[in-house]
């Protein structure tokens, strides 16, 4: 169990009764908005727009230019962190699957893929179905033999199908969501933290 303290009239939390932090945001609750994911946190960008969620992500974003944009910025850097006015989450272990947790709990995103929603990973575009003659050519010829189903991003073009990586999408997804269990969020003056007791 979290607990908290006063603190010089503040409730502060008290780290010393076990757990660890996994992440803090500046917000308590779900936030809506625009979605901008830090350098480095590409995968994670990955996975909020295959979850159905545009996120916006390119690893030549300047501090400054994140320090102050609208919206709610994921990072794993304190300076940055600590510099914004708007919504922050803040980062604190290197376990993906944990940032996965953390960030579908703030955004509000189930741990299901729905082909009907999910973005394209690579650049957040929505994705159209689409029919076998139209992939010829962009996909191995096997993978048209064997596939019926194709969906192709309106913006860059790339071209998805369900396949073998499903597997292994599955299991990240079932592995956020076991941690997201364990995970308690405490609303603590205006602030959150993510904590693993
Ligand atoms: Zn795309």
């Amino acid at each position: 169990m979290a607990l908290t303290e006063m603190r010089d009239g503040k409730q502060v939390f008290n780290s010393f009764h076990g757990g660890y932090s996994v992440a803090e945001a500046n917000f308590c609750g779900p936030v809506g908005g625009d979605v901008y994911v830090d350098s480095m946190l590409g995968w994670l960008a990955r996975w909020i727009r295959m979850l159905g969620r545009h996120a916006y992500y390119d690893s030549n974003y300047s501090d400054a230019f994140l320090s102050g944009v609208d919206g709610l910025v994921i990072t794993r850097d304190v300076g940055l962190h600590r510099s914004r006015r708007s919504a922050s989450l803040l980062l604190l272990t290197d376990d993906h699957a944990a940032w996965l947790a953390v960030a579908s709990r703030v955004l509000g995103l189930d741990f299901s893929i729905d082909m009907a929603s999910t973005l394209c990973p690579e650049c957040g575009g929505r994705l159209a179905r689409v029919g076998r003659d139209e992939v010829a050519g962009r996909v191995p010829v096997g993978v048209v033999a064997r596939h019926s189903d194709f969906f192709k991003c309106v913006d860059c073009g790339k071209v998805y199908w369900v396949g073998s990586h499903r597997i292994k999408i599955d299991a990240m997804l079932n592995k956020a969501m076991d941690i997201s269990k364990r995970i308690n969020s405490i609303c603590i003056a205006g602030g959150t933290i993510f904590k693993i007791d």
